[in-house]
């Protein structure tokens, strides 16, 4: 049978739309800063619907554009005065930077409360300890997902994470440890893959290869969360999952696009409501 599709675009304007009346009900008016160094072309796409979803939500953006020859010393200062700029409630660098600047040190710049990416060293320390912090977009949308769809309790899954970076994987796997999941994390030195992920529950792909998943790797009945974001050979969107083969055998299962890549925003929308709020905009 055929897998239930995880409709991340609805989810993530039901989410939207939540963030929308808040912001209407509570009367603020929070402020979201983007800064977009150098013309790489996706970037150019994701600040621009980062802008829109803040529209759309009656939120305000500021979106800094910055050259490509820009030096990590005026990245930092350009950090430095949004830091300080009151009005700004929440502060986001766009990855990746152009080569020769070094993305952790400026992430690291930012204040943690303005971070609504969630990926400042001190709020990736709360998530591992369990404690309140912002959490990480891409992550939090994919567990959304999955409370909304598997269950809210996750409790005693095995969950495996393909995948072990900052903004997915490892944050990904502190998640799903948070709501007791039991987790493996896989990489490119893991042995065995196949035999790992056959015992997922939940499985979660952040590989960045086109199809890397294949139908044979997905337990029957499984939830699959594809965060990948590739172009194949044909130039054509793929995730990390061999999708029509893999819905078959899966119970629940992410397309590509239309799966995780809506929640990411729809959670930075979440976070930057919430940093407004603890900034005592409400
Ligand atoms: P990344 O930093 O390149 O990390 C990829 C991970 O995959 C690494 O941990 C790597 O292992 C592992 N890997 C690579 N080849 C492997 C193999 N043959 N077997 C097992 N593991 C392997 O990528 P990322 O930033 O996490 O992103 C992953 C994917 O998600 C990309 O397609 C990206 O575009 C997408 N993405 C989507 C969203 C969204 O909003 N939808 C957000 C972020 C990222 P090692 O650590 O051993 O090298």
């Amino acid at each position: 049978m055929s897998a239930v599709l995880i409709d991340g675009k609805q989810v993530a304007a039901r989410i939207r739309g939540e963030v929308a009346e808040a912001i209407q009900n509570e009367g603020i008016s929070p402020h979201l800063a983007v800064i977009l160094v150098g013309d790489d072309p996706a970037s150019q796409i994701y600040v621009r619907n980062k802008a829109r979803a803040c529209r759309d939500c009656g939120m305000r953006s500021t979106v800094l554009r910055m050259g490509a020859d820009t030096t990590q010393n005026e990245l930092e200062a350009a950090i430095d005065r949004l830091n300080e700029d009151k009005d700004v409630d929440g502060l986001m660098v766009q990855l990746p930077l152009p080569r020769g600047l070094d993305a952790q040190t400026a992430l690291s710049r930012i204040r943690p409360e303005k971070d609504v990416d969630g990926l400042h060293t001190v709020n990736a320390g709360h998530l591992f300890k369990g404690e309140k912090g912002i959490r990480c977009c891409t992550p939090a949308g994919c567990m959304e997902l999955l409370r909304r769809y598997v269950g809210e309790d996750l409790t005693g899954k095995n969950a495996v994470v393909i995948g072990r970076s900052n903004i997915v994987g490892k944050p990904m796997a502190a998640m799903l440890l948070e709501a007791n999941c039991t987790v493996t994390v896989c990489h490119s030195k893991t042995r065995d893959i196949a035999d790992i992920c056959r015992r997922a529950d939940i499985l979660v792909c952040a590989v960045g290869k086109s199809r890397f998943v294949t139908a044979d790797m997905v337990k029957e009945g499984a939830a699959v969360i594809d965060v990948g974001m590739n172009r194949d050979e044909n130039g054509k969107l793929t995730g990390d999952v061999d999708f029509e083969a893999a819905r078959e055998k899966a119970g629940y299962i992410t397309p590509v696009p239309g799966g995780v890549g809506p929640m990411t925003i729809a959670m930075l929308m979440k976070n930057t409501l919430e940093a407004a709020r603890n900034a005592g905009k409400s």
